[in-house]
């Protein structure tokens, strides 16, 4: 059908002879032309837009694929099966590349590659649409020096973040070696609100040593993608790629009928995923090699993100690693919000330890969890509070067990064994992340 249309270049005559109403070109002896699957009642349409029947493997859409004959949808696009848009299934969306996705899976706005210098960079600009419930910045870096915001600014020019000033942070942001994420907004604070119109960020790269302070370096990032999550889109549905170390003595081979396994997810629904109107979706399980059964410190937490973190079935899975001991700490996720879609990176994943009990363990996950959506601890260690209005903050010097947010879920050292809780306004952000694939309001 493209085959003649692509022939009609500027300054050239062609096409059928007659004029009158677009004619579709004949079918081939035997075979159907299609535009979308929609043409082809009962059967899928091909790469080559002919209606030819479901793949043998019969894979659905979002599912890893070999060829074309794997995929119910005829379809294997870079591994994935995929579908030209007709109606897309619920939860794809049309992608510009006219195949069916999902939004977090789609080709995102593209903004880099920037180089920066000690004083940041050349200024981008992104437009938001109307209508946009959340927007994730996503910076990526794979030479692993530490990266952020520098600056970010509405349409009418009122700065949100810099941490260069001397004004408090409106959208508090967060470095991270290799890759590191913005999100607006990750407060209720009204003059967050992603509104419509031209926003303009500046990037930075800093020393990826240096923990304490930002001290900026000259650098290259290769990568700064967009990701518009729309206002009637909130909730959805979480893939998880569990990774397993032997010495938590769970393995794949044995996780869905395992006890613990089962009894820890079900952890992470009531206090995490219920509360935010969110559900499991695909979970998979994969073994790693037992040198990550004790993670030492966060530079091996990295190189296991790095190393392991994979897409999962659908191009949207949090991947989420499971060890005996994670040394320094009891959990550590990649980033608040993790990167959406991005894998292989220093930040691609969430790590936490097995802790005695199975509740307990998923417990810590829903913590790490609603860090990786963009939540915050509400009083952290230093004292500093979370951008949110409705957590309480734990005045300095008053014991741990006696501060008003010890039962809030994204309380830095939270008790085990009690119904922790989510504020709304926590809520309300966390449901709006682009890591819940799609489910209409
Ligand atoms: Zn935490």
């Amino acid at each position: 059908m493209r085959g003649w249309l692509g022939l009609c270049l500027f300054g050239f005559a062609c096409g059928p002879a007659e004029a009158g109403p677009e004619a579709p070109p004949p079918d081939p002896p035997g075979k159907k032309v299609c535009t979308t699957a929609d043409d082809c009642p009962g059967a899928a349409c091909g790469r080559d837009n002919l209606c030819r029947p479901s793949g043998a493997g019969g894979a659905g859409l979002g599912e890893l694929c070999a060829d074309d004959e794997g995929c119910a949808s005829a379809y294997c696009d870079d591994g994935v099966c995929s579908s030209l848009c007709g109606s897309c299934p619920s939860g794809a969306i049309c992608s510009l590349d006219r195949l069916c996705r999902y939004r977090l899976a789609a080709p995102a706005l593209s903004l880099g590659p920037v180089t920066t210098t000690v004083d940041g960079a050349q200024p981008v600009s992104f437009e938001v649409p109307a209508d946009t419930g959340a927007v994730v910045v996503v910076i990526e870096d794979p030479d692993r020096l530490r990266v952020a915001a520098r600056r970010l600014s509405r349409p009418d020019g009122m700065v949100l973040t810099d941490p260069f000033d001397a004004e408090a942070e409106i959208i508090p942001v967060a470095s991270y070696p290799g890759a590191a994420s913005v999100l607006i907004a990750n407060t209720d604070d009204p003059r967050a609100t992603p509104v419509p119109g031209a926003w303009q960020l500046t990037v930075g790269s800093y020393d990826p040593a240096n923990f304490e302070t930002l001290a900026p370096v000259p650098g290259a990032i290769e990568r700064i993608h967009v990701l518009f999550e729309p206002l009637a889109e909130a909730g959805g549905t979480m893939d998880l790629e569990l990774l397993l170390a032997p010495g938590t003595q769970l393995n794949a081979a044995s996780a869905t009928s395992s006890q613990v396994l089962i009894d820890l997810l079900d952890e992470v629904q009531v206090r995490l995923l219920e509360p935010i109107g969110a559900e499991l979706g695909t979970v998979r399980y994969r073994d790693l090699p037992s040198d990550n059964d004790v993670i030492e410190d966060g530079n091996e937490t990295r190189r296991l993100c790095e190393a392991h973190s994979r897409p999962g079935p659908h191009g949207t899975s949090i991947n989420v690693a499971i060890v005996a001991d994670l040394a320094y700490t009891s959990g550590h996720a990649g980033g608040s919000p993790g990167p959406p879609g991005i894998y292989g990176t220093p930040a691609s994943c969430v790590v936490i330890e097995r802790l005695g009990g199975a509740r307990s363990t998923g417990l810590l996950m829903a913590h790490e969890l609603g860090h990786y959506l963009g939540l915050r601890h509400t009083t952290e260690l230093n004292g500093n509070g979370d951008p949110i209005s409705d957590t309480p903050l734990c005045a300095a010097g008053t014991p741990v067990d006696q501060c008003p947010d010890y039962e809030n879920l994204m309380f830095p050292t939270f008790p085990l064994g009690r119904e922790l809780t989510l504020s709304p306004a926590q809520i309300e952000i966390a449901r709006r992340s682009p890591w819940l694939y799609e489910r209409p309001l």
